[in-house]
This record gives C-alpha cells, sequence and structure tokens, in this order.
C-alpha cells in the first residue's frame, strides 16, 4: 500500500483508453466519489498530478517526525455520522483517536475548554452564564435541527430558509446578550476563516455541530492513514489512480464531458468527469469552451477563501508542552480580527508514533495580515513567520529554539504548488452567505457528464463534508443513469 514516497504499482503503461469515470484530483472528495462508484461496478480512474494521494490531508516525514501537511483533526468519524457511514458503506476499517476536549479557546484573560461532547459543553456554558441558560439550550436544539437539514440536503427546509444569507453574529446576537458568551460561540471561525460577522450561520452551524455532535478525531499515525485507507479500497473495488499526472484539459463532446488530456498528452476517454480541483482552474483552464452567462458571471464574482502560514516544528523529548493546549489563540479578549491569531496543536500528545523516541511535533497555523495577491517576497515572509512564530510559543514552551530538531513552514503559495487550490485556498470558496448552501457552487455543472466534488461546491469545506460531497455526487451519477 502507499506510503511516504513509495509509487509501488500505480502505473501509467496500465491506462485502458476508456473508463466510465474519470476523477481529476485525489483529494478526499475526489478519492470518496472514486470509491462510491467503484463500488457500484463502474469503472473509474482517479488522475492526481502530486505524487502522493490526499489533497490537504496528506503527511510528510522529516528525520523521523511525521508531519501533516494541513489537516489535524476531522469530524464526524463515530459510528452514525458522516465518516463514520461512508467508511462502513465502503467497508473500510480505520482506527481513530478520539479528540476530548475536543478544542481550547485561549484568550489573554482566560482560557475555556470545549468538550467533545453537545451536551456538556452546553451545561458548561449554562453554568458559566446562568442568565443565558433558556437561549443556550435554545440555541444548540435549534444547531442540531439545522444541521441535520444541511446534512440530508433539505434546501427547501423552513429552517435552512431561516438562516440563508444571516451572518454568525447577526444569529449570535439574536440569541444572546452576553458578549464573552458570543465571542467563546464564535471562538472557532477560524476553522472556516471568515471572521463571525462575514461567515454564514449555516456554514458555521455544519462544523461547530459535525464537530461537537460527532466528536473531533485524528486518524492513528496522521491524516496520511485517512486518504490511504479510502485509496486502497478504491483499489480493491477495482478502481485505478495515476498519481504524478496532471490533467490538462477536460475533452468535450459538444457539451457533453468525453474525458480527460494528460499533461504528457495522452488522452483517455470517459462520458462521467469529476473535477476535484480548484473550480476556477475547472472552469477557466481545464475546459476547452469558456462558460457563458449567469455561470460564468457567479464564478468570476466568488471569493477563495483566506489562506495561512504553517510551521511544523519537531522537538526533542525533554521540552516541557504542558502548557501548550491544542486550539485557537488570540492576541484579545474580542472583537476577533482576520490576522494574527493562531491555532497551535502537539499532534504527539494523541499519537506518539508521530515521532520517534517520545520527541514531539509542534502544529502552529498563522493568519495572515496580507491578501495572497499583495505578497510579493514570500521567502521574506517565510523567514519572519517562522521566527516570531518561534518566538511566540515560546512564551509557553520556555527555551524552545534550545530543542527543536526540524523546523519546516509553508506559506499559501505553497499550499498552491502541492494541490493547485487558487490562492492557496484552505477551504474552497470562502464561508460567506452569498457562498455557501444554494449559493456555493452545485455539484453538477453546465456541461453534462461533469461533476464538481470537494470543498469549491456544496456541502462546502472540511474533510466530513468533501467525504459527503463525493458520496452526493457518486449517488447523482448513479441515480442519473438508471433515469
Ligand atoms: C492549513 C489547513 C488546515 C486544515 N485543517 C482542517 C482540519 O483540521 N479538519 C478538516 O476537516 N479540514 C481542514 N482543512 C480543510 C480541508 O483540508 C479541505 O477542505 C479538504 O481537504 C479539501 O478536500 P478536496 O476533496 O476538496 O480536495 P483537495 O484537498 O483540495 O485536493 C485536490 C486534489 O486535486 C489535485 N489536483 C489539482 N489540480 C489537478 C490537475 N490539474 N490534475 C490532477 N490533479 C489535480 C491536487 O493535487 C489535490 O490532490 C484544512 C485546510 C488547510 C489548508
Amino acid at each position: 500500500m502507499y506510503e511516504f514516497g513509495v509509487k509501488g504499482f500505480y502505473d501509467k503503461s496500465r491506462l485502458k483508453s476508456e473508463y466510465d469515470a474519470i476523477v481529476i484530483g485525489a483529494g478526499i472528495g475526489g478519492l470518496v466519489c472514486g470509491a462510491f462508484l467503484a463500488k457500484a461496478g463502474k469503472k473509474v480512474l482517479i488522475a492526481e498530478q502530486h505524487s502522493m494521494p490526499g489533497g490537504y490531508c496528506t503527511s510528510f516525514k522529516r528525520k523521523g517526525f511525521i508531519f501533516d501537511s494541513a489537516v489535524h483533526h476531522i469530524g464526524g468519524c463515530g459510528r452514525w455520522s458522516i465518516v463514520g457511514r461512508c467508511f462502513s458503506e465502503l467497508d473500510i476499517d480505520l482506527d481513530f483517536h478520539h479528540l476530548d476536549p475536543m478544542d481550547n479557546i485561549v484568550f489573554p484573560s482566560r482560557s475555556v475548554e470545549i468538550p467533545a461532547d453537545i451536551d456538556e459543553y452546553s451545561e458548561n456554558l449554562q453554568n458559566q452564564f446562568p442568565a443565558e441558560k433558556e437561549n443556550i439550550a435554545k440555541f444548540f436544539k435549534e444547531f442540531t435541527k439545522l444541521y441535520w437539514s444541511i446534512i440530508n440536503n433539505k434546501a427547501h427546509s423552513a429552517l435552512i430558509e431561516k438562516y440563508n444569507g444571516v451572518t454568525f453574529s447577526e444569529t449570535l446576537d439574536n440569541f444572546f446578550a452576553d458578549p464573552q458568551l458570543k465571542s467563546i460561540l464564535g471562538g472557532q471561525w477560524g476553522y472556516l476563516g471568515s471572521l463571525p460577522n462575514e461567515v454564514s450561520t449555516i456554514g458555521m452551524c455544519q462544523m461547530l455541530i459535525n464537530y461537537l455532535k460527532d466528536g473531533a478525531y485524528f486518524p492513528v499515525g496522521g491524516s496520511q492513514k485517512f486518504a490511504n485507507a479510502i485509496l486502497k479500497r478504491f483499489i480493491d473495488l477495482g478502481g485505478e489512480i495515476i498519481l504524478s499526472s496532471m490533467v490538462e484539459k477536460i475533452l468535450l463532446d459538444g457539451d457533453k464531458a468525453a474525458g480527460i488530456a494528460l499533461k504528457d498528452g495522452q488522452e483517455v476517454l470517459a462520458g462521467t468527469v469529476i473535477s476535484n480541483v480548484d473550480a476556477k482552474q475547472t472552469f477557466h483552464e481545464l475546459l476547452p469552451t469558456k462558460v457563458n452567462g449567469n455561470f460564468a458571471a457567479k464564478l468570476n464574482g466568488m471569493q477563495e477563501s483566506a489562506s495561512f502560514f504553517l510551521l511544523y516544528l519537531g522537538v526533542d523529548s525533554e521540552i516541557d508542552l504542558s502548557k501548550l493546549k491544542r486550539g485557537f489563540y488570540y492576541p484579545s479578549d474580542g472583537p476577533f480580527t482576520k490576522d494574527n491569531w493562531k491555532y497551535i496543536s502537539v499532534p504527539t500528545k494523541v499519537d506518539q508514533t508521530l515521532a520517534p523516541d517520545n520527541k514531539q511535533i509542534i502544529f502552529s497555523l498563522v493568519a495572515l495580515d496580507k491578501e495572497y495577491d499583495d505578497i510579493t517576497d514570500w521567502d521574506d515572509l517565510k523567514k519572519k513567520l517562522t521566527e516570531s512564530t518561534i518566538d511566540y510559543l515560546s512564551e509557553f514552551a520556555p527555551g524552545l529554539r534550545d530543542h527543536i530538531e526540524v523546523v519546516d513552514a509553508a506559506t499559501p503559495k505553497t499550499l498552491k504548488r502541492y494541490t493547485l487550490n487558487s490562492k492557496g485556498a484552505p477551504y474552497g470558496w470562502a464561508v460567506t452567505n452569498d457562498q455557501t448552501g444554494a449559493n456555493r457552487l452545485q455539484p453538477t455543472t453546465p456541461f453534462k457528464g461533469l461533476y464538481l466534488a470537494g470543498h469549491w461546491t456544496n456541502p462546502g469545506p472540511g474533510i466530513a463534508s468533501v467525504v459527503s460531497s463525493g458520496w452526493r455526487v457518486a449517488n447523482i451519477i448513479l441515480k442519473e443513469e438508471k433515469q
């Protein structure tokens, strides 16, 4: 099975000239879609430009340390939740660590622990904010109902209509008066990259309830294991994958998908093509025909989610990391600003197999104060942020610099290079009201036989959502075929 850097049996010479379906990109949305189609007996090919499967859900190894490139935990891996149900349908067996507490929110004046259980969290908050007791209970009840409407794709549910176009700040203001309570409930906005006064209630609900109700999980051995497990099942079901294989064009027959052309010029035919890649790339670069009208106008007006700087540290076993909690670190008690916050985790506290000899890993995600297009000197940005982030971490882990054995870092440009997500967007389109739910791109496109799976389409970003997207697209394809 695929492990770091081992290409094994992915041999282009075995390619057939035609498949039932071709998936462009081996991100999690693409892998899941491919696996469900293969399970239905389809001949499926996945073409991936990188040498590893998983997109943002990959790991890399340096001096014995296994670093997760981007994804640091996954929502909904329990038996009855999205990932759990998907794995059970596909007969995938993977071990997870259940994270409890699931997160912390660290403000200068206080630190709040978020338990991995919605009822416990609600009760804790009710005890801390007795004047808001009833409102807190109502909030969680309503959000749980809204969550299931979103997940079950009930586009016309009264609850979805109620929250369509409503920002999370507006929702918090409608439920609560206490500013501290609102800061805590809004404190995980960083998972979607848009401030509470920009992020859609629907997007926040999906993310929050997914983590609280279904739990947050860490795949044993790191996030690459998650991608590998789906890929292995895809291959066992008869699917084929080619790595290091850039798709350069989607072939069309009139306005219908007809296959792909690889960068080396090889053409492979299929009447069904699923794009798991950046939506702008799909419509502006891969398709030979320009999209017109309302679809083009919508696409051109859409905004990517803001990207991050990432720091990966491998440290020796002597350092005391007890003060570093997994979660969000804010520079002030509020209001939130877009830049200057961090997400920090020490994955080896959850899974010691990621580092040798009881050594530790520190991962830090840092929000940027500049837009992608305004950054001119990426090396300088990387150097400065590496130094300032190590300084910041040293406040919680005194003497940190003397214990570092491996330092690596990624900028938005690095994220773009490895995944081709435009501007290194971590979550596809920003999760704002005009780009969420029915306003996000849909899985079907103006071209017959061409579908989208992944975080540029519904239901949106995050592993649980793209699992849902890949599964949903496979169902749409199989259903359309029967009609
Ligand atoms: C820093 C960071 C932290 C995150 N943390 C979390 C987290 O903790 N939990 C969570 O749930 N989510 C997290 N996310 C979000 C999550 O990782 C993404 O929403 C999700 O992984 C996107 O999956 P996808 O299926 O859309 O594909 P992607 O991961 O975007 O993969 C797309 C794939 O397509 C390939 N590709 C692109 N163009 C071509 C081409 N022309 N030909 C062939 N292949 C191509 C790419 O190489 C890539 O493998 C994080 C994201 C980032 C960046």
